[in-house]
């Protein structure tokens, strides 16, 4: 199901089935549990998502999350991708930042 809903803060486009910063960082700590990131990098993989989260709680929203229902979505999912490519880049190497740009596209449409 699609819904259209309302712009994103950050590109200006029409956000369709939005996910709040939360479950979102929530999904990308889930993909990268079985990639064998060591314990040091994914801490501070997760300390920037965190920081992420409450950025984009800054900005008010009355959009809804599909996946938790609270309405505190202002970014769309291509913009989170993009903010959490930059986290992951920095933290890991290469070849999980392809295989992140790969998959996330189509896991992030499947978690509802
Ligand atoms: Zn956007
Ligand atoms: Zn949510």
């Amino acid at each position: 199901m699609v819904r259209i809903t309302n712009l994103c803060t950050s590109c200006v486009h029409i956000i369709t089935n939005p996910i709040c910063p939360y479950c979102f960082s929530k999904q990308v700590i889930t993909w990268l549990r079985d990639k064998n990131i060591s314990s040091y990098k994914m801490s501070n993989i997760k300390r920037y998502l965190r920081k992420m989260v409450i950025e984009a709680e800054e900005t008010p929203s009355n959009i809804r999350c599909i996946v938790c229902g609270s309405k505190r979505v202002n970014l769309c999912v291509h913009c989170f991708v993009n903010k959490a490519t930059r986290i992951i880049e920095n933290n890991t190497d290469r070849k999980i930042i392809d295989n992140f740009n790969e998959d996330f596209d189509t896991i992030i449409w499947r978690v509802h």
